[in-house]
């Protein structure tokens, strides 16, 4: 197949992203929250995680950690306990430990609003970041690149990165920026409900004549970094 110019690809991505976003409109996150604290947690507890998970745990967690402050001072096991239920929860606990004392030693207890300061935190990688900056502050960097939209990424070939942060960089130059806020939520339920990533329903699926993996089959499954 001859390589495709940066024009065509471009014309060929908006019109992926215009469909994707008429099928599902809004740009809303999933994961219940009321601060900027509590969406950073909850986020870097998403990872391999459904929303849905993270949702049904961090009520008794914010309860018992209101603040960066106390969260803090947890007993690292406590949080275990209460976090058990997902997946990878040692790792994460950790790193929703040290991410609240970087929060107090280094933010006045703040959740900062700067990509550089935020992915310095534990556990914090640009797809996190992205979503804090926006959801919490309105602020727009990037694209949250999770699995969902590496792989849809990778099957529109869009980027052949290894992994989302790499992809993130690749969507940059494609994705008109009105669109960078709203394709982590829209191509996430766009991934579940038809490109899964078993079994793709490009039967009806609407990218399906400007997808150049339609009917193809899947390949080994990758996974997100942080
Ligand atoms: S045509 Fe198939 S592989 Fe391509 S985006 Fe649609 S569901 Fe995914």
């Amino acid at each position: 197949m001859a390589r495709e110019s940066l024009a065509s690809k471009k014309a060929r991505t908006t019109e992926a992203v215009k469909r994707i976003d008429q099928r599902y409109p809004g740009k809303a996150i999933l994961l219940n929250h009321e601060n900027p604290y509590q969406l950073l947690i909850a986020v870097l507890l998403s990872a391999q995680t459904t929303d849905k998970q993270v949702n049904n745990v961090t009520p008794t967690l914010f309860a018992h950690y209101p603040s960066p402050i106390d969260l803090a001072q947890a007993p690292l096991e406590d949080i275990e306990q209460i976090i058990k239920s997902l997946g990878f929860y040692k790792t994460k606990a950790r790193h929703a430990k040290e991410c609240a004392q970087q929060l107090v030693a280094e933010h006045g207890a703040e959740v900062p609003q700067t990509m550089e300061e935020l992915t310095a935190l534990a556990g914090v990688g640009r797809k996190t970041a992205n979503i804090v900056l926006n959801m919490a502050f309105g602020i727009v960097e990037g694209i949250a690149v999770d699995t969902h939209v590496f792989r849809i990424a990778t099957k529109l070939k869009l980027t052949n990165k290894k992994t989302p942060a790499q992809a993130e960089y690749d969507l940059l130059k494609v994705i008109p920026e009105q669109y960078w806020t709203s394709v982590n939520y829209q191509w996430v339920q766009f991934g579940r409900e038809v490109c899964d990533a078993k079994n793709p329903h490009c039967d009806i699926c609407p990218l399906v004549e400007i997808c150049p993996s339609a009917f193809k089959k899947p390949k080994a499954k990758r996974r997100a970094s942080k």
